[in-house]
């Protein structure tokens, strides 16, 4: 990694998150006499939400059916597993359960069921309390979906693999870059950093939590709008961790984007419980009163913001809760695994903050979201599985950025 940014490159990504790397990667092995920089604005790759994950490689079971999440999840898991091999990254096909705890949680795991085999989820079965209790002893439920293919990596040892096998193809990865702005020239972009500048003929914006002011920058529609979500997470303490075997997930709530509080077996062997879901006043509040006050009122200057609020008031309540209370936050947690005392529980020290695409009607963007303006293409809403989907994901930005000439 460098700290010099070129004043002039065939291929400029913006963002060294897994979606940026896989990109450049991608662009890279399709045109190896190119020069391919990644600018990122901090000091190392990964450093927001590919770096904070609960670092899951999902399966593909949630997603709508022909949409992208559906096909980029499944082909890009299988692709990452693969990945991992190839770079000696440790990666566990674990497997997870998803259970539903009360009679009006079934009909919406009859859904998840059918879509997971609409999507094509290698080896999803429909289990009863009494298999559950053989995956997993301590979890309890009326019913559940097992996913064998679900598995647990270290997203930011994906990160770090892939900026290496971009620089040994010749490709830079300039940190402490910063982005301010974008202007498109008749060859191509001009990037204004606070390095310098850079002109690229072709750019990929890959700017997670920040990918709204880059697009509109660039003279994109400000719709829609990344809203930031803290995710917290308690942990189970090494003498009780043993309540959970791999990933245990609840049904999750199928008006929000979210996948619910869950417990996972990271690849460290440590048991995460989260990650809560909390209205944030920074696009990186790792701490939970960080504010912003350009973050805190871009969000709620956005009128999507206060129309999602009016909808979401009570989940809000019940995040709030969560976020001040561990009682309450292990309350949730015990509907599927029902031992867990607050004294299981420690503080994780690990949060991350969800990049959350909110359109101006107040509909939170479920699908991913890519756009493109005058000689850029934008990546606009990445939030979860696009970690687990970061190959395939890349495959299709870099297709967008070739189509442009
Ligand atoms: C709490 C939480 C749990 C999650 N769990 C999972 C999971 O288990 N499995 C899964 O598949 N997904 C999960 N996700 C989602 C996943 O982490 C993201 O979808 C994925 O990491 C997005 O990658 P990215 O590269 O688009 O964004 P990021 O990782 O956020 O990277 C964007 C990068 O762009 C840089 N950048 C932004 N603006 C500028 C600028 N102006 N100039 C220069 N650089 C800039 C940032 O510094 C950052 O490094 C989770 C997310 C969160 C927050």
């Amino acid at each position: 990694m460098n700290q010099l940014a070129p004043a002039e490159a065939d291929v400029c990504v913006v963002g060294a998150g897994v979606v940026g790397l896989a990109t450049a990667r991608e662009m890279q092995a399709r045109h190896p006499d190119a020069t391919v920089v990644v600018l990122e604005g901090e000091p190392a790759v990964a450093g927001h939400q590919s770096g904070h994950s609960s670092g899951v490689i999902h399966a593909g079971i949630y997603y709508e059916p022909g949409s992208l999440k559906a096909r980029l999840c499944v082909e890009g898991a299988r692709r990452l597993y693969s990945y991992c091999e190839e770079h000696g990254i440790p990666a566990k096909r674990s497997g997870k359960v998803i259970v539903a705890a009360s009679e009006d949680e079934l009909p919406r795991l009859d859904e998840l069921e059918r879509r997971g085999r609409a999507n094509g989820v290698p080896g999803l079965e429909r289990i009863g309390p009494e298999e559950l209790g053989e995956i997993e002893p301590h979890a309890a439920g009326l019913a559940a979906l097992h996913s064998p293919a679900t598995g647990v990596v270290d997203f930011a040892a994906v990160a770090a693999a892939m900026a290496a096998e971009l620089e040994t193809a010749g490709g830079r990865v300039v940190t402490g870059c910063t982005v301010r702005d974008l202007v498109a020239r008749p060859s191509g972009v001009e990037i204004v950093h606070s390095l310098g500048r850079t002109r690229a003929r072709r750019v990929a914006i890959c700017a997670g939590p920040w990918a709204d002011r880059l697009a509109v920058a660039a003279g994109a529609d400000p719709d829609p709008r990344i809203v930031p979500f803290r995710g917290a997470y308690l942990r189970l303490r090494p003498e009780r961790s043993g309540l959970v075997r791999s990933n245990i997930y609840p049904v999750p709530d199928p008006d929000l984007p979210f996948l619910g509080m869950h417990l996972t077996r990271t690849v460290t062997g440590e048991v995460l419980l989260g990650p809560t879901a909390l209205f944030a006043g920074a696009r990186d509040a790792y701490r939970l009163r960080r504010v912003v006050p350009r973050d805190l009122a871009e969000s709620l200057a956005w009128p999507g913001t206060r129309r999602m609020m009016r909808r979401f008031w009570r989940t809000g309540m019940t995040e709030i809760a969560h976020a001040v209370s561990t009682r309450s936050f292990v309350a949730e947690c015990r509907r599927y695994v029902p031992e867990i005392q607050p004294a299981d529980v420690e503080r994780s020290g690990h949060a991350g903050v969800r990049a959350q695409a909110i359109a101006r009607d107040g509909s939170l963007v479920d699908d991913f979201v890519i756009s493109e303006t005058e000689g850029a293409v934008h990546v606009r809403n990445a939030p979860s599985p696009a970690a687990t989907s970061c190959l395939s994901l890349a495959e299709l930005v870099a297709d967008r950025i070739d189509g442009q000439g």
